[in-house]
């Protein structure tokens, strides 16, 4: 009797066309993702299974249960696909449970087995009530859920069951950049994303000395939460202050918000066709702040026709607080410094900025000059979740 980690696929199964796309991605995520550990790890249409060192397998399961396109996942006892090898695995199993009542589960892939699914539970069921006397099935509300698997060579038998996240094996959807403030928002934007398969990189933009080097290290030290979610982030540092005091200098300060983001989306459609990625992602939430009205994101992207997925839209702040809790970023969002929004925000900014105004206000510097040297000064940080690597561009 062995001990594998049993696999089930979330959402991928049903998408025939790409199912060897999210298996494929799914197995080298997951392979990296334990790459620490003397593990075996096959694929199947259905299933995936892991064969584990006994002395990791808290550490595997916890790791496990931070990888998307993963449904549920089991600890379970293989066994040669035999009536006798399976009887003597359940019994060692009961022994060790202290439990009142049962329900046994069969699901049989094999169909050479000669008997029915419904007739092996209940033949192992009766197996079971002769052998300990205090046991009592229930097939409403049992204590204890012993399932069986048979497959042709092998069975799995197991009585626990974990939740993995669901969504997409990162990677199987295309490439994306997350604007990443440092806020609690937009790191629940990149999960959201990342979720849906999307494999992320992110920029933030930084106005140096008004911002500090801790609000820089605030980002980096979230990137490194996310990479639990994902593999290696590339997070691209943009200096931005020259563009900051340009805005503040020239135009109307009640438009210093709506110019800004202009330039901000300016600066990311560069990027993102510079760099090949498919899509921009933010942490916008609509009515959330005044630069987040329907008719602010109408001006502010007026700027750019690339595709801009705001996974944040339509949620309450209170449901963002709760999935960043849940993922491990809120403590270090709410770490009081200051970003570039916060450092120049007018008292009283615009809630229906008009566009015509904004492109007169514009007019008068040349951001054009100002966005292609920015970019061209940006600092790339290699995060991972072992170690933080500084280059530049
Ligand atoms: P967050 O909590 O993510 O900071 P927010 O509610 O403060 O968001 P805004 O400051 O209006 O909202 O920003 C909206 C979105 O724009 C952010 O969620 C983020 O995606 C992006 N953004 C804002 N400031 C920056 C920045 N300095 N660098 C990168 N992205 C930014
Ligand atoms: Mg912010």
């Amino acid at each position: 009797m062995k001990k594998v980690i049993l696999i089930k696929y979330g959402e991928l199964t049903t998408k025939k066309g790409n199912r060897n796309l999210f298996i494929n991605t799914l197995y080298q995520n997951i392979k990296r993702k334990l790459k620490n550990y003397e593990v075996n790890i096959t694929k199947e249409i259905s299933r995936m299974y892991i064969e584990f060192n006994e002395n990791d397998l808290e550490l595997i399961l916890s790791k496990l249960k931070n990888i998307f396109g993963l449904h549920t996942f089991h600890v379970a006892n293989k066994v040669s696909t035999n009536e006798q090898d399976i009887k003597n695995t359940i019994i060692n199993m009961l022994k060790q449970e202290k439990i009142k009542t049962f329900k046994v589960k069969t699901k049989r892939s094999d169909k050479n087995f000669n008997i029915s699914s419904v007739d092996f539970s209940k033949m192992i069921g009766s197996f079971i009530l002769n052998n300990f006397k205090k046991l009592k099935v229930d097939v409403h509300n049992p204590e204890l859920l012993l399932n069986i698997e048979i497959r042709q060579y092998y069975s799995y038998i197991y009585t626990n069951s974990y939740r993995g996240l669901g969504g997409y094996p990162v990677g199987t959807l295309g490439r994306g950049l997350v604007m990443l403030s440092g806020g609690i928002d937009s790191p629940v934007a990149f999960y959201l994303a990342a979720k849906r398969g999307i494999k992320l990189d992110a920029v933030y933009f930084e106005s140096m000395p008004y911002t500090s080097l801790e609000a820089r290290n605030k980002v980096i030290n979230l990137c490194k939460i996310l990479t639990n979610y994902t593999d290696n982030i590339n997070l691209y540092i943009i200096p931005f202050t020259e563009i900051q005091e340009a805005i503040y200098k020239y135009t109307d300060n009640t438009y210093a918000i709506t110019i800004m983001r202009r330039m901000m989306y300016r600066i990311m459609e560069k990027l993102v066709k510079k760099m090949n990625y498919q899509t921009i992602i933010n942490g916008e939430s609509i009515g959330q702040v005044a630069s987040q009205t329907l008719t602010s994101l109408l001006v502010v992207n007026e700027v750019t026709n690339f595709p801009i997925i705001r996974p944040l839209a339509c949620l309450d702040k209170l449901e963002i607080i709760n999935i960043s809790k849940k993922i491990g970023t809120y403590e270090t969002s709410i770490l009081p410094y200051e970003d570039c929004c916060t450092i120049f925000v007018p008292k009283h900014p615009v809630i229906n900025p008009k566009l015509t105004k904004s492109k007169i206000m514009e007019e008068k510097f040349d951001y054009e000059k100002m966005i292609n040297q920015a970019i061209e000064k940006l600092i790339i940080v290699k995060v991972n979740s072992e170690k933080i690597k500084n280059e530049l561009l």
